[in-house]
């Protein structure tokens, strides 16, 4: 994703992306975002929990493939565009992984939830090449 600027998302979808991270400890939980973009920004307008099929759930996710599947599908008849990916970390902190650069194709963006005790935190990320550019993300 070319000359993202920074990521805005509606502060009640976030504490609601907080509460079904923290619903599923200790294990991670995933999904996709939707929104659309205008001017260098990323509007979120909602998120999608996916089930997590990962042989390790404590330390990493996968999508159960239909359930991903079905929700392209969903969006794409809604018009509504997938904008990005995210998960959990229960354990904090929210920063990329070696595994998560294994398991992300690459576009759009990438969220990752952090919890630690009471903490908790939100960051993004897109990626070129082997790097990941943090994209500021204002809750709104
Ligand atoms: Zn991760």
């Amino acid at each position: 994703m070319e000359n993202l600027e920074r990521c805005r998302i509606p502060e009640r979808i976030l504490n609601d992306l907080y509460r079904q991270c923290q619903a599923r400890l200790p294990y991670e939980s995933c999904g996709a975002l939707t929104g659309v973009r205008k001017a260098g920004e990323l509007w979120v307008d909602g998120f999608r929990l996916l089930r997590n099929i990962a042989a390790e759930p404590q330390v990493s996710f996968r999508f159960e493939p239909s359930e991903w599947l079905a929700f392209c599908i969903q969006a794409q008849k809604n018009q509504r565009e997938v904008v990005g990916l995210w998960h959990s970390h229960p354990r904090g902190p929210a920063l990329p992984s070696a595994q998560d650069a294994e398991g992300w194709d690459g576009c759009g963006t990438y969220w990752i939830i952090g919890l630690e005790g009471d903490h908790r935190e939100a960051r993004v990320y897109s990626r070129r090449g082997a790097e990941w550019n943090p994209v500021p993300l204002v809750a709104v």
